[in-house]
């Protein structure tokens, strides 16, 4: 019987990628890497939607429009906010600018949600 984290591993490997396991953040796809929250594991119902969520970002192989509408559309990312409750490092994912697995790295997607975030939030307080 092979338990979850070998079961996660092994399909990550056969898509094409390497799996490490970090304590932050959610699941990130970096280059050929997915890194995942290793909490996830105590989840299984939210490490399968994470791991699928970060494979088809390897699918899409670079292309900036799919990505965004995979991270921005995918209802995954309302159950997670549980997930981030729980386990406060998870919230790491918000930030534009983070450093996983000793590489500073950024996030697009996340960069453009602040931007959205902060227009409309300066937009909401003049209708008030
Ligand atoms: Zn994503």
């Amino acid at each position: 019987m092979m338990n979850l984290r070998h079961k996660t591993e092994l399909l990550v490997v056969n898509n094409g990628c390497y799996l490490k396991w970090i304590d932050s953040g959610i699941g990130y796809l970096i280059k050929d890497t997915v890194y995942l929250n290793e909490n996830l594991l105590k989840h299984p119902n939210l490490l399968k939607l994470v791991v699928w969520h970060e494979l088809r970002h390897k699918r899409n192989d670079g292309d900036r429009i799919q990505d965004f509408v995979l991270d921005f559309l995918d209802p995954s990312i309302w159950l997670l906010l549980g997930f981030m409750f729980r386990y406060p490092r998870a919230c790491e994912c918000m930030l534009p600018i983070k450093k996983i697995d000793n590489y500073m790295t950024y996030d697009v997607n996340i960069i453009i949600f602040w931007v959205i975030f902060v227009i409309g939030v300066i937009l909401f307080g003049f209708v008030l």
